[in-house]
């Protein structure tokens, strides 16, 4: 049915169409794992963040099912009505402990968390420094927040102390944010959070880290990359997410007990939501016991991504500056990425093209990651294709 008013949803979405902008959903038949059925054929999955498997292992369904059975399959309300669970102050203390901060404070999405932490933290008069590669959430925060956000190159050290520095951005009484992305997210690279620190502490700077794509993967225990630099006690804000490596949904910030305490004052995403289900919080805490089982699980995962990215560069591949389980093949033109992940698709290899505006133009690229549930005839057999589809189109 067409409405006059919403006729510019038919035109817009021609538009994308003709630009090969537009997105399509596709469906996942069965369970997640390392491989998946899309239009009935099973093919293997390159693409979900997953990275340890756990989103399907066995002990989260238990752990989740159980905690229906007994707690409930929704919490009733937001946490400071009646929604406040032990189970949530159990899953914030066990956070708390994994990421060797004070306290914890869940958030019922990594989205959620960003918005809500950022704009509690600053507001108009004051100013966040925001790394150009930061994930959408984090600049949905910024803007929400009303701070006056100043952008600087994707990890340019020079270039972020150069507008710290600026004399107009240090009225005594405005709070300053530096607001980055762990890992970034569509690169797989790291920040450097040694010289962020520094940066932050010489010009009384709040240092934000999201560890979305850390947590679970880097570090000693998997506890993350303010872990994997040394850095825990240094970085006073770390926001990391239950829905990547830990295998369910979800999310919190990790901090000292007056941040914790502000935020549940102040944080209209944690105030005005409903509390986590009891269920996603059960999974939550058998992922946290998976992963302190077995400490090896995060060091194994980043030697099979070094040895996947090592063979695509031997293959004349560009893995761009990527250090993690994320890969970035880059492609540059939108519709040759395009052509990439179908011919891919159809040799039985499930990745994405990512495609501006969520990376630069030029750089539209295939987004692969490696999960710790991936065989090594599983990586051959990506890899076989990559070869195959990159010569085919001229690429390698
Ligand atoms: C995925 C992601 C988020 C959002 O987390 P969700 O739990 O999926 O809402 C936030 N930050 C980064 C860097 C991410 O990659």
């Amino acid at each position: 049915m067409t409405h006059r008013a919403t006729g510019f949803l038919d035109t817009f979405l021609g538009v994308l169409r003709q630009k090969n902008l537009h997105r399509d959903l596709r469906t996942i038949q069965g369970p997640q794992g390392p491989w998946v059925e899309v239009d009935g054929r099973r093919v293997l999955n390159l693409c979900s963040n997953n990275y340890l498997g756990l989103a399907s292992h066995p002990q989260l369904a238990e752990a989740a099912a159980t905690a229906a059975r007994t707690w409930a399959c929704g919490s009733g309300a937001s946490r400071l009505v009646c929604g406040n669970m032990a189970l949530h102050e159990l899953l914030e203390r066990r956070l708390a402990d994994f990421k060797r901060t004070e306290a914890a404070l869940l958030y019922s999405s990594g989205y959620a968390a960003n918005l809500g932490i950022i704009s509690a933290l600053v507001g108009r008069g004051d100013f966040v420094f925001s790394d150009a590669f930061n994930h959408a959430s984090i600049i949905d925060g910024c803007r929400l927040s009303q701070a006056e956000v100043i952008p600087f190159p994707h990890n340019d050290m020079a270039a972020l102390e150069e507008r710290l520095l600026d004399g107009s951005r240090s009225s005594p009484r405005a709070r300053r944010l530096i607001a980055v992305d762990g890992v970034f997210s569509m690169d797989g690279d790291l920040a450097p959070l040694p010289q962020l620190a520094e940066l932050a502490e010489r010009y009384e700077a709040m240092l934000m880290v999201d560890e979305a794509h850390a947590t679970g993967v880097l570090g000693p225990e998997g506890r993350g990359v303010v872990a994997h630099f040394g850095l825990e006690g240094n970085v006073p804000i770390i926001m990391g997410t239950l829905s990547k490596a830990l295998g369910g949904f979800g999310a919190f910030a990790a901090g000292s007990l007056q941040l914790r305490e502000y935020l549940v004052n102040t944080s209209r995403s944690f105030i005005f939501s409903t509390a986590l289900p009891p269920p996603v919080v059960a999974s939550a805490l058998a992922a946290l016991d998976l992963l302190q089982a077995d400490p090896g699980l995060p060091g194994r995962l980043q030697e099979k991504a070094r040895l996947f990215r090592a063979r695509l560069g031997e293959m004349g591949y560009d893995t761009m500056s990527s250090a993690t389980q994320i890969i970035p093949v880059l492609v540059g033109k939108i519709d040759m990425a395009l052509e990439m992940s179908h011919r891919l698709l159809e040799e039985g290899v499930l990745t994405v093209a990512i495609r501006p505006p969520t990376v630069p133009q030029g750089t539209s690229r295939l987004r692969v990651t490696v999960t710790a549930t991936h065989s090594q005839e599983d990586l051959d057999f990506a890899l076989e294709a990559f070869r195959k589809v990159g010569r085919r189109v001229g690429l390698i």
